[in-house]
């Protein structure tokens, strides 16, 4: 068997181009400018490239972009007085601050300070118990993307037995309740879990959140089953060079499977645009306005 190839760039593109649709439909129709301010410490490169391309996409979509990079010795006090004010702009419609922030910073306490209705990236304790309740909530924009991914391919999810391997509060755990919520049966597996490999050969559905370059092999998946891959891990090559690739050594699942992300260019391009899509939601809800279609779930 050949996987199918769930096209995760392509599939960015239409939702991009869909987010726009909205954009200026919220700008005729109401005269709103939908804004997301993106808050980044430090300068990690990496860090550095996803914000520019955040800017550079929100931009590309109609929406107000709003930088905010500070030094990585800010202080507590200053950032929780950038999040109050963005929390009182009433341009900006969703907050960002780039994680991981530096260790002298407390993470929960920053993102809990964000306003839950500007919670694009869905990680604040409010945005965590909707979600987990099954009500209306801010999708972390990872999970969400999946999600989006794994319904256009095989429309009701409800039955299949999920493994969600890795269980961050960014992607493993919201991915597990929302596939709980489209009635999968799911299996949540971690470091500790005990003979992953036969728990892996059971599921229709795999999503590999771990952050260990090719862990899973081909002879770990049924035969038909779905792939999702969200690691992101760069290599060496032979040639002195280095390259991006998942969780899944792909060659040998994409053998197996029926079908299965690539890295790059399947879950990875869809996460800025779910956060697109998050801010347009989030715009559409501050002003009372009827929720567009097709942007969440
Ligand atoms: P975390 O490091 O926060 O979590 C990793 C999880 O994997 C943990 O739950 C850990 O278990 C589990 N794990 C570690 N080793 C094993 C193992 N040998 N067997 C089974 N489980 C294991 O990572 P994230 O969730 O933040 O990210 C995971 C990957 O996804 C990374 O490669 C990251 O770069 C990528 N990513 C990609 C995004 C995208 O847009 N495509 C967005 C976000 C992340 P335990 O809890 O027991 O330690």
């Amino acid at each position: 068997m050949t996987a199918h190839i769930l096209d995760g760039k392509a599939f960015a593109a239409k939702l991009r181009a869909q987010v726009a649709t909205h954009v200026a439909r919220l700008k005729t129709d109401h005269g709103i400018v939908p804004g997301l301010a993106v808050v980044l410490l430090g300068d990690d490169p990496a860090s550095q490239v996803y914000v520019r391309n955040k800017g550079k996409m929100t931009v590309e979509v109609g929406m107000q972009n709003f930088e905010h990079r500070l030094p990585d010795t800010t202080s507590e006090a200053d950032l929780l007085a950038l999040v109050a004010q963005l929390n009182a702009d009433p341009a900006v419609h969703g907050i960002l601050v780039q994680l991981p922030l530096p260790a002298h910073l407390n993470s929960d306490l920053v993102i809990n300070a964000i306003d839950p209705v500007k919670d694009v990236d869905g990680f604040h304790i409010s945005n965590v118990g909707l979600l987990g309740t099954g009500q209306k909530a801010m999708v972390p924009c990872t999970p969400l993307g999946c999600l989006m991914l794994l319904r256009d391919y095989h429309g009701s999810l409800a039955g299949k037995h999920a493994v969600v391997i890795g269980r961050s509060n960014i992607v493993g755990k919201p991915m597990a309740q929302l596939l709980l919520g489209d009635s999968c049966t799911v299996t949540m597996a971690h470091s500790r879990t005990v003979d992953l490999a036969t728990m892996v050969r059971q599921a229709d559905i795999v999503v590999a959140a771990v952050g260990r370059a090719q862990m899973v092999p081909g002879d770990w998946i049924k035969p038909g089953a779905t792939v999702i891959d969200v690691g992101i891990n760069r290599i060496a090559t032979d040639d002195g060079g280095t390259r991006l690739v998942g969780d899944v050594d792909f060659d040998s699942c994409a053998a197996v499977a029926g079908a299965i992300t690539p890295v790059p260019g399947g879950v990875g391009p869809m996460t800025i645009a779910c956060l697109l899509a998050n801010t347009v939601t989030a715009c559409s809800r501050a002003n009372g306005l009827a929720e567009p279609v097709g942007l969440t779930v």
